[in-house]
């Protein structure tokens, strides 16, 4: 559904925000300029009711009272209204006054007043004006806005006007305000579609490529420009991860693909040999020669599937490293006893320079990384060469060191001699029975320890393995 999409989502929830926004800001507005004109009308008439007592420049002053009768003093006030709303003439906006003496019938009218103006009725409740002592009140009549006051005596006088220009504008301002206020959100609506679309582009991105990478495609990444933004960052983070999960697919391909390849061959050994054993009657010197070829072949698979075993369990992290302190110089020592027999078969020296060093970790699993390093030592250097094993601590490690002087390893070779199944010479090593996963074991074993193992290399003068473990 179009709702469910978080595009859509965000524009109704905006566009709904801006819809009360912009009806509460124009009703605003509305009503205050609605009040205000209202305001200004009322102001205008309340001072035309005052100018007729008190006009302009003048102060209001009541007639002089002849010979103190009540009734003349009071005439005599009518006559004096009367003929100041007789002056009322070409009133801005059209503007008229009406009096009623007393509680007597409509007496007298501006020129230009509405032929019929009914008496108001006396302002409920109660109301004292700014000008004259009375009461005000106003009152609206159709398109007529009139303000009255009503005098102690009973007189009543009214200013009005037709408010139909007032109403006009107020008209126009209302139209104005809805124009305006559809062009806000009309402008506001676009503006929110393009942000939310920038803003979702990287999570179509995301889902776009992630349905390539679940179709099979590992090489796909998520094309992102901005880095700094929220989704920007998760996407780097996606771009890595699928770049590792892409690297370990391959390696765990390569890895399964070099097992079987080494497989292969003593398994091709051994049914070669016992086809060509059972083809014919042969001599019993011959059946012997047969099942040896068998059982080296087969040695050969037991220690390859011993290594792999073995790597396998240290990539499932199932090989706990014991935290025992143990003399680095002793195991470098028992493992040199053991390697002693095949450096004599080749003429080599083996020199030992072991002072006590102590360390902590599997000493077994060391004993094992200091064999591989000597038996390989011993392996690739040249005939009457040199071994040599060395200890000493640097920078609070416990250091191992094993030189040779064989051949060295070519530079190119050096970043994957750590790899699984890599081997320099490969032909060689295989017909040597070499599995190529020795110094794969050691790495695993000395990044286990929390370790490192480097190999420095000069062809033709040889290559020294430095074990590097934390102390502590
Ligand atoms: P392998 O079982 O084949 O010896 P390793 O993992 O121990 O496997 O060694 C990998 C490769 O590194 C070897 O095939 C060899 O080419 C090279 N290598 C290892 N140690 C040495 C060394 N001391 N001198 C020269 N090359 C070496």
């Amino acid at each position: 559904m179009i709702v469910n999409s978080i595009r859509w989502r965000l524009q109704i929830w905006h566009g709904l925000l801006l819809v009360i926004v912009l009806c509460g800001f124009g009703l605003t507005a509305y009503r205050v300029a609605y009040d205000a004109q209202w305001r200004r009308i009322d102001r205008e008439l309340t001072q035309k009711v005052e100018s007729i007592f008190r006009p302009p420049n003048q102060q209001f002053r009541p007639p002089p009272r002849p010979n103190g009768d009540p009734q003349d003093f009071r005439r005599a006030f009518r006559d004096l209204l009367q003929e100041r709303i007789l002056a009322e003439v070409n009133q801005p906006n059209g503007t008229y006054v009406v009096y009623w003496p007393g509680d007597g019938p409509q007496q007298s009218r501006s020129p230009g007043s509405p032929g019929e103006v009914p008496r108001p009725e006396k302002p409920e409740p109660l109301r004292r004006g700014p000008g004259p002592p009375g009461f005000y009140g106003e009152r609206s009549r159709a398109d007529l806005r009139e303000v009255f006051v009503y005098l102690p005596g009973g007189d009543c006088l009214l200013a009005g006007r037709s408010v139909a220009p007032d109403l006009a504008f107020l008209q126009r301002l209302l139209l104005t305000l809805v124009a305006a206020g559809c062009g806000v959100l009309a402008l506001g609506l676009a503006g929110g579609w393009w942000l939310a679309s920038r803003a979702i582009q990287p999570i179509e991105a995301i889902s776009e490529t992630a349905v390539r990478i679940a179709a099979g495609d590992l090489s796909q990444r998520i094309g992102v420009e901005e880095t700094e933004s929220e989704l920007g960052r998760l996407a780097a983070v996606l771009n890595s991860t699928f770049a590792r999960l892409e690297a370990s697919f391959t390696h765990q391909a390569r890895f399964t693909s070099d097992a079987s390849h080494e497989l292969r061959t003593p398994i091709s050994v051994i049914l070669t040999q016992t086809q060509s054993a059972l083809a014919r009657e042969r001599p019993a010197s011959e059946y012997r020669e047969a099942l040896e070829a068998c059982q080296r072949a087969a040695q050969r698979m037991r220690r390859l599937t011993e290594s792999l075993l073995e790597l396998s369990r240290m990539d499932a992290g199932e090989e706990v490293v014991k935290r025992d302190r143990f003399d680095m110089s002793r195991v470098a020592r028992d493992s040199v006893e053991l390697v002693r027999p095949l450096a004599e078969a080749r003429g080599i020296q083996i020199i030992c320079d072991l002072p006590t060093v102590e360390c902590a970790g599997n000493s077994e699993r060391i004993g094992q990384v200091a064999l591989n390093l000597l038996t390989n030592a011993v392996h690739f250097n040249r005939e009457g060469g040199e071994v040599r094993i060395a200890t000493h601590t640097e920078n609070g490690s416990a250091c191992l060191a094993v030189r040779d002087t064989g051949e060295g390893i070519p530079s190119t070779d050096v970043p994957h001699i750590f790899e699984r199944f890599y081997r320099v010479d490969k032909s060689r090593s295989r017909i040597q029975g070499r599995t190529g996963l020795g110094l794969a074991i050691c790495k695993a074993v000395v990044d286990a320890h929390g370790g490192s193992i480097d190999v420095a290399t000069e062809p033709g003068i040889g290559s020294t393995f430095t074990v590097k473990l934390p102390r502590g």
